[in-house]
């Protein structure tokens, strides 16, 4: 009935005056046409979260996932002249810290770094990604310099489910660790993360933006003699921005991770074992074609080898990253007499407006320092 009485209206107004009935039509059209845009662009969005568009990766997916907040990941220098990881991330109020290399009295500068960040001398996570010294020394400290687990109250302490280590860092870290435990931290392995047991969570919230998730590492679960692919391996994830970090694991460790993970591109990748010829294998990195490489390690050093070619970050490492990014930044430079900073510590900020990178000492891309004319090919 309604519907017959409009259809007469239109049809009176229709003869009695045209050029209104075309008018009124255009109009509704118009209005038609920008309803579907603003519901296709999810604009509606941006009034109710708290938060910009993302679109600076300059692909056509899912550029119009909004985030807001902040992340910071930082790739610590350690202090001397030896390789390690230290990594630090902030997220809101939320702190946590990846490894604590290269020795025991890293502590220090890691505390020096990060204490202008931790106000309230609190980490809420803690990951121990393997038993090597290297990974695990300033966890542990000295006298004079005490370790993190004594310079933090520490809530939840994540860490490799199996390892063959008996060395002495190792034992050291066990005992802080469980004094830490006895002060009130929750202690989880990777597996128990990942299986979501025992109150354990394979997606932690670090905020309401920033995720923590812990993937799957064939070797949380069964035996190998490579201690380095024991890794705990992690992902976090600021919107559309995606960090992978993946300890010391090797070319092995890294098939299965890509077999047994649904990975994807990632924006932001820590060099798999310093950038040794050993990792950063095609398998990984075809798959997760990163934009920035952040290698932690003493460049050119002859601590692991005397074959200069094979002395992080390696030969070998270079010439299959260098077909995804020249964006690869390095923690230290080896010298005649020690050690000074390459790019230093290497800050990456993710917010509304996307990625930046931020070094201490400066933000020179490794293919354009003098180390690596004399001693590299970019091939
Ligand atoms: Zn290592």
């Amino acid at each position: 009935m309604a519907s017959k009485k409009v259809q007469k209206q239109v049809k009176k107004l229709a003869k009695k005056n045209p050029t209104a009935f075309v008018t009124i039509i255009v109009i509704l059209i118009l209005i038609g046409v920008s309803l579907f845009i603003v519901d296709y662009y999810n604009i509606y969005d941006l009034g109710i979260i708290d938060g910009e568009f993302i679109d600076n990766d300059n692909d056509d997916d899912d550029d119009n996932i909004i985030v807001s907040g902040e992340l910071i990941v930082a790739f610590l220098e350690t202090g001397n002249t030896y390789t390690g990881d230290a990594v630090y991330v902030k997220a809101g109020n939320t702190d946590l810290l990846i490894d604590a290399g290269s020795r025991k009295s890293s502590s220090v500068t890691i505390k020096n770094f990060i204490n202008q960040y931790v106000s309230d001398g609190v980490l809420e996570y803690v990951i121990a990604t393997h038993a090597h010294q290297d990974h695990i020394a300033g966890f542990v400290g000295t006298k004079s310099d005490p370790g993190i687990f004594d310079l933090y109250d520490v809530k939840t302490i994540i860490d490799f489910p199996k390892t063959n280590a008996t060395s002495k860092v190792y034992n050291d870290y066990v005992e802080k660790r469980t004094a830490e435990i006895n002060n009130g931290a929750t202690h989880y392995t990777a597996l128990e993360c990942y299986n979501n047991e025992n109150g354990a969570s394979r997606v932690i919230n670090l905020t309401e933006d920033v995720t923590l998730e812990i993937l799957y590492n064939y070797y949380y679960e069964n035996k190998t003699s490579n201690e380095n692919n024991y890794s705990v391996c992690v992902m976090i994830t600021h919107g559309n921005k995606k960090f992978l970090l993946t300890g010391d694991l090797e070319d092995e460790g890294e098939k299965k991770l890509v077999e047994y993970n649904d990975l994807s591109k990632v924006d932001v990748y820590k060099a798999g074992h310093h950038g040794s010829y050993t990792a950063g294998s095609n398998e990984l990195l075809s798959v997760i074609d990163p934009d920035i490489v952040c290698i932690c390690c003493c460049a050119g050093h002859d601590e692991y080898t005397d074959n200069p070619l094979n002395m992080f970050p390696a030969q070998d490492f270079i010439s299959r990253i260098c077909k995804y990014t020249d964006q690869i930044y390095v923690t230290t430079l080896a010298t005649e007499t020690g050690f000074e900073s390459m790019n230093g510590n290497i800050i990456i900020t993710s917010n509304t407006t996307g990625i930046e990178v931020n070094c201490s000492n400066n933000n020179t891309i490794l293919k354009e320092t003098d180390w690596f004319k004399k001693n590299r090919k970019w091939e």
